[in-house]
């Protein structure tokens, strides 16, 4: 039997159950965090809190919890170098909460690289990723089991072209899959689907992220025919686009026949460090993230789909299926 990696050890696929593709149990800048500890992140509730070490886990255990409650048995956790990635973090939580959290490696980049890579190549970059997949992040036991790279408005430079080969080679090592951060409003996705081409990636084993900022079919169409996956996974960021238009889109993508391509998620950080506690009240009170949560999809979303004529078999695929074939080969 197929087993995928988790932080508390590999676990039988069978086991992933109801599964959130993309939720961020903390988001920050580890450099930030290691120069000034006392700066802290902001815990997204309402009204949004400044918060230390302790609130920041006491926040992914409330997240946590609240999915566990509602059937959800895992969430694939994608935070990369840039995001602090934190797998001890993410263990003490999973022991704590019974949630299942499947770690990456990779990084989280619009352009920015450390010296250190400038002068070390895409295969340099590729052995250490292969090594969070092959020996185990952070001096733990604990494994990577996806990979994940980012592009955003700055496009395919330079250095986001050599993160996204090495993420590319390390698939190709060790058959692990891909999660790319994508920017619709740039195009970014058709442009990151040819690298991961170039680079002989099994294409069935890549999933777009956040292919649900935009609701030009055209351009998901484009997409799909790749044979990528696609994140429909930012529900509760109106800012990118409003709820109703993801669920339309969705929804047109269902009667189309991709329910064995799409991901229902919500990017959601249980704690973020770009925003201080003020800016983010007033991103919640502007309505740019209203109702933005770990939950949002399970409470919101997915009663919408069904009145709209999601059937159960279609849920099950995304929610279930999906990130089983996804992960395994
Ligand atoms: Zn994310």
């Amino acid at each position: 039997m197929p087993t995928v990696e988790t932080v508390t050890g590999p676990i039988d696929i069978e086991d992933l159950g109801t599964t959130l593709i993309h939720e961020h149990l903390v988001f920050r800048d580890e450099a930030v965090l290691a120069e000034w500890p006392h700066a802290g992140t902001v815990k997204e509730s309402e009204p949004p809190e400044a918060v230390d070490e302790e609130g920041a886990f006491e926040a992914a255990l409330e997240s946590a919890r609240a999915v566990v409650e509602r059937g959800v048995k895992t969430i694939a956790e994608p935070t990369a170098m840039f995001g602090g990635r934190d797998v001890e973090f993410s263990r003490r939580v999973a022991e704590e909460t019974g949630l299942q959290v499947i770690p990456c490696t990779g990084i989280y980049t619009y352009d920015y690289l450390p010296h250190y890579f400038q002068f070390r190549d895409e295969d340099a970059m590729a052995d250490l990723f292969v090594h969070d997949i092959e020996e185990g992040i952070q001096g733990t036991q604990i494994k990577a089991a996806f990979l994940k790279c980012a592009a955003d408005e700055p496009g395919i430079t330079p250095n986001i072209e050599k993160v996204h080969r090495a993420i590319a080679r390390a698939s190709v090592r060790t058959g692990t899959p891909i999660m790319a951060h994508s920017r619709p409003a740039s195009q970014t996705g058709p442009q990151q689907v040819d690298i991961f081409e170039e680079e002989d990636v099994d294409l069935s084993r890549v999933q777009i992220a956040h292919t649900g900022d935009t609701d030009d079919l055209d351009y998901i169409e484009r997409l799909l025919d790749k044979g990528v996956y696609i994140g429909m996974d930012r529900y509760g960021l109106e800012i990118f686009l409003p709820i109703d238009r993801r669920n339309a889109t969705v929804t047109a993508l269902l009667e189309r026949g991709y329910a064995d391509r799409m991901f229902l998620s919500q990017d959601f950080c249980a704690t973020l460090d770009w925003y201080p506690p003020e800016v983010g009240r007033q991103l919640m009170e502007s309505g740019a993230a209203k109702d933005w949560s770990m939950t949002l999809v399970l409470d919101q979303v997915i009663p919408t789909l069904r009145e709209a004529g999601m059937t159960d078999e279609q849920l099950q695929t995304m929610m279930v299926s999906n990130p089983k074939r996804w992960l395994t080969a």
